[in-house]
């Protein structure tokens, strides 16, 4: 008996503090949501050291009177709900009454706010006391937050470098941006200005504020609607295509949410228009009915439920492709088919060319197991008979053997070398074939330290900056050229930005290993005999003729002996 105690108010805040407030993003998240639900037409909002010691976010909306802010600070005072009925017609983006106490219990926290009639209000708020004063009369709210999770050291520890928190909060300023264009933002970092918009309500002016002009530039407009939902937005053509999911933006309701559904729907919707490895780049905005969206799953109201789901996707599958092949694309769709690869004929200046043309001693295969991946043991001279399933070669070996070798991890192989070897010549850089300007969004922007870049240029990669949040390509290595240096130097910065190491050589070599596999002969392509020949040859002059650069295997290898084996010739 008597186990059961109320918690404490300070308790309780801190306990809702932990699913609402996860790191200085999410101080950034709520202030901002509560100043759009407040009618801002201006936010402005500054962040200092990672959002650790000071998040202020300033506002022109209604503001609070008195009464109001004391309320505002106390768990589960709301101004937006009212009844259970409003609960399932949620209008504005706040509604739980928790965020605000939930930030005073695990910071310090100044609260000035004015409705424009009167004086205005000044709280400080720590630890459950509340000092209230007179404030300026001018209309609109401050929050500050200063020491923020002082007293919860688990969460402070949690945190990550000022990089990495910036890039979060970076990230969702943008997404509020772009769901309102209606409201100039404006971010400062350490007081470095990081975004501008204008809120003169074209989104996509906001997208060009927060992208660069060469991304607003490669976008096309979509609009839909239908009884049940509307969408709008904008959809980067295949030219603007990125190495990772992170650039398709949805955004419902004014909300950018989480639909990871969604997002493979409109994956799947630039299917024909992109190579597997990219993804697209689009904003879309959903404005559904609130009665049949369903915000209250997470307190952060990141993820959302709602029921026409499979309708959206089926409307986006055909809406997507429509607009794609509606204009003429500015950049031009990439379906390949694999004829139009080509293969073993790269442009390699002459030093290395020769690096590559000695001839290593040639000597005959031993017995192996039948049909096992050929062992390092000897070379033997292999005779190219015919293709099977245009994939693989069926060879000969001098002594009544024979060889299976796999066309594309063969030729993955020798592309493999010939870079690596091209990487260790002082020459292997080159400028790109066409002008290259790549964007990066802010929020990555914030992860490209001086370290990476360093790190982008001992890979070869050389960025120059040109305007906002875009790049110019200025050097790039001689085994990016060809009709992807876009995807390549996108897919190196991701890895850079986002990979475990930060290793130059090792990033090189992977970016080698995966650019050999894209330029090299695909499986189903017909050779000439000739062609086989010069691949075997070539195959032969490799360190490592027996593994592609992920290690499978290019060749197995059945002996005179194995073929009498299973034939039951043995004995005779
Ligand atoms: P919620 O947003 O879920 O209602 P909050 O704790 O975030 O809960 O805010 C509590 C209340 O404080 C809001 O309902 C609103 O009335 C008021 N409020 C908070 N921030 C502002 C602001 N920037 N301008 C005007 N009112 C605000
Ligand atoms: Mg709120």
């Amino acid at each position: 008996m008597g186990k059961i105690i109320l918690l404490d108010n300070a308790l309780a805040n801190m306990i809702a503090a932990g699913e609402v407030i996860e790191r200085p993003s999410s101080v950034v998240k709520e202030l901002v949501e509560n100043s759009l639900d407040a009618q801002a037409r201006r936010i402005d909002i500054r962040v200092y050291e990672g959002g650790r010691t000071k998040i202020i976010v300033t506002d022109d909306g209604e503001g609070m009177d008195r009464d109001d802010a004391v309320l505002a600070l106390k768990r589960h005072a709301t101004s937006k709900i009212k009844t259970e009925f409003d609960l399932f017609r949620i209008k504005t983006l706040g509604f739980r009454g928790e965020a605000l106490p939930s930030i005073t219990a695990v910071s310090q926290v100044e609260l000035i706010t004015a409705t424009g009639c009167g004086a205005g209000t000044r709280i400080h708020a720590h630890e459950d006391h509340l000092e209230v004063e007179d404030a300026p009369g001018k209309r609109g709210t401050s929050m500050t937050v200063s020491e923020l999770f002082y007293n919860t050291p688990a969460r402070l520890k949690h945190l990550k470098n000022d990089y990495v928190e910036n890039a979060s909060t970076i990230e969702i300023v943008s997404r509020l941006a772009l769901a309102h264009p209606d409201v100039a933002f404006s971010l400062s970092i350490d007081d470095r200005e990081q975004l501008a918009t204008t809120g003169l309500g074209k989104q996509l002016e906001t997208i060009m504020r927060i992208y660069g002009h060469e991304a607003a530039k490669y976008m096309m407009p979509v609009a839909y609607a239908c009884p049940d939902f509307s969408l709008s937005g904008y959809l980067g053509q295949p030219s603007i295509a990125k190495s990772n999911r992170y650039y398709i933006i949805t955004l419902l309701n004014g909300r950018s949410v989480y639909m990871p559904k969604i997002q493979t729907s409109i994956i799947e919707a630039y299917r024909d228009f992109l190579p597997p490895v990219r993804f697209p780049f689009v904003i879309l905005n959903f404005t559904i009915d609130p009665a049949l969206v369903d915000v209250n799953v997470h307190p952060s109201k990141r993820e959302i439920r709602f029921t026409k789901e499979e309708a959206l996707k089926e409307a986006l599958l055909q809406v997507i492709p429509a607009a794609l092949r509606e204009k003429p694309l500015m950049g031009t769709p990439i379906i390949k088919t694999p004829k139009d690869e080509k293969p073993l004929d790269l442009v390699l200046p002459d030093q290395v060319l020769s690096l590559l043309e000695e001839d290593e001693p040639q000597t005959k295969i031993d017995h192996e197991a039948p049909g096992t991946p050929v062992a390092r043991k000897k070379i033997p001279q292999l005779r190219a008979i015919g293709q099977l399933h245009e994939t693989y070669l069926v060879t000969a070996d001098e002594e009544g053997g024979f060889v299976l070798i796999d066309q594309h991890a063969a030729a993955e192989r020798i592309n493999y070398e010939r870079f690596q070897a091209l990487a260790l010549t002082d020459n292997y850089k080159t400028t790109p074939l066409v002008p290259l300007v790549i964007t990066i969004k802010p929020s990555e922007e914030a992860l490209f330290t001086p370290e990476k870049r360093m790190v982008l240029e001992q890979t070869g990669v050389i960025l120059e900056p040109f305007g906002i949040h875009t790049y110019k390509v200025t050097e790039i290595p001689l085994w990016a050229r060809e009709d992807d240096e876009r995807s390549y130097v996108e897919q190196l910065l991701d890895q850079i930005l986002h990979g475990r190491t930060t290793d130059p050589l090792a990033i090189r070599d992977e970016a080698i290993a995966s650019k050999s596999c894209k330029r090299s002969l695909k499986a189903n392509q017909s050779l000439t005999l000739a062609e086989m020949q010069r691949l075997i040859a070539d195959l032969w002059k490799t360190s490592n003729p027996y593994a592609c650069p992920h290690g499978r295997p290019t060749m197995i290898a059945f002996s005179k002996y194995d073929l009498e084996k299973m034939f039951n010739r043995t004995g005779f």
